[in-house]
């Protein structure tokens, strides 16, 4: 546990958290809506510094980030907790366990047999393994941010990057905190209807675009996500205004767009179907973006890097698998367009 940064006194003990839009009110001895900033007498305290609920070592594709060290393996963790309560969540059992009083009991047991894993330890796995990168990812980082930013602070004096996969919901103020520490971004978008955010994220979409917005103008690298699901945000109005509105800001941001598998509370749906994702991916490059990937589904043909001038595969992959990167020093060997990214 550790004081957080990201507060503010409303009165002697009664605080109000900037770490997300939700910008929670909480009085002594509650916690925020993610159920992980917690009141004590007035300090507002993270609860999950240190600890969390799983580490791994995974490609930096799984992220799914395309254009950033292609092919590195990533220093991955999350933990407890989110802001959001996403009804597809695939990671409900640690992303809502903290927000669910039918498990609380559970949550506190939890956290105190977590094994710690302090920024010293971290850094030193990652100097000791050739690992380049740290991940926060999981659950929403954003709620655990000074955590993170202990953790890059150190990380940074060996030259090890930082990436947020990220639901978009920060404060200015977060982004601002973690900007000199995170080099790069996978955010959600999720939909494009306030709606869908509302009922299906308890969330709201407009902080979500501006976040987008802001990073793009911090200069940081970013891509963008989304699940698509059946019934629920699939329609080719819907996919053109995500697409249109991604395109406006940057026609190089890449966009990933995933097959959704029935969990949580949404095990009603079916798995999206392949051929929806190609339809999305047609609105994708139709609407004049450069880099469309799809996810999640099997004998994928659009999981390549092509250039987007003379069509050459330049990074192809088999599932998370590099298989071959025939980039030169960011650019298409046969015609030299310059792809945009971090290519190490
Ligand atoms: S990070 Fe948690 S406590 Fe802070 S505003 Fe967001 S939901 Fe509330
Ligand atoms: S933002 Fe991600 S981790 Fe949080 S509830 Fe939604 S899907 Fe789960």
């Amino acid at each position: 546990m550790k004081d957080c940064v990201l507060f503010s006194k409303l009165s002697e003990n009664t605080v109000q958290c900037s770490a997300c839009c939700h910008r929670c009110t909480i009085k002594d001895g509650a916690t925020g809506i993610c159920g992980v900033r917690k009141n004590y007498h007035g300090i507002l305290k993270l609860l999950v510094w240190n600890k969390p609920t799983g580490v791994a070592v995974e490609p930096v594709e799984k992220k799914p980030l395309f254009h950033f060290l292609p092919g590195t393996p990533i220093f991955s963790l999350g933990t407890f907790g989110c802001n959001f309560g996403c009804l597809f969540c695939q990671n409900a059992m640690t992303s809502q366990l903290s927000k669910t009083d039918r498990w609380k009991g559970m949550y506190t047991k939890f956290l105190n047999q977590l094994k710690e894993w302090p920024p010293e330890k971290i850094v030193s796995y990652c100097t000791q393994n050739t690992i380049s990168s740290i991940a926060f990812t999981y659950n929403e980082p954003s709620i655990f941010t000074e955590y993170t930013v202990d953790v890059m602070k150190l990380a940074k004096k060996s030259g090890i990057r930082g990436v947020f996969v990220s639901n978009g919901y920060q404060t200015k103020e977060c982004l601002d905190y973690i900007e000199p520490y995170i080099d790069a971004f996978n955010i959600d978008l999720k939909s494009f209807r306030t709606e869908f955010y509302q009922t299906i994220c308890n969330a709201k979409l407009q902080p979500v675009l501006d976040t987008i917005q802001r990073i793009y103008e911090m200069g940081k690298w970013m891509e963008i996500t989304t699940l698509v699901i059946d019934g629920k945000n699939d329609s080719d109005e819907e996919l053109t205004d995500i697409a249109k509105f991604i395109a406006q800001i940057s026609p190089d941001i890449p966009w990933h767009l995933s097959a959704c598998h029935p969990e949580y509370k949404m095990t009603d749906i079916r798995v999206t179907p392949k051929s929806t994702l190609q339809w999305a991916y047609e609105i994708g490059r139709q609407t004049g973006l450069h880099y469309v990937y799809l996810g999640n589904i099997s004998n994928n043909a659009h999981a390549h890097t092509l250039c987007p001038t003379c069509k050459t595969i330049l990074i192809e992959r088999n599932y998370f698998d590099v298989a071959n990167n025939s980039m030169k020093r960011g650019a298409c060997p046969n015609c030299h367009t310059h792809i945009p990214g971090i290519w190490g």
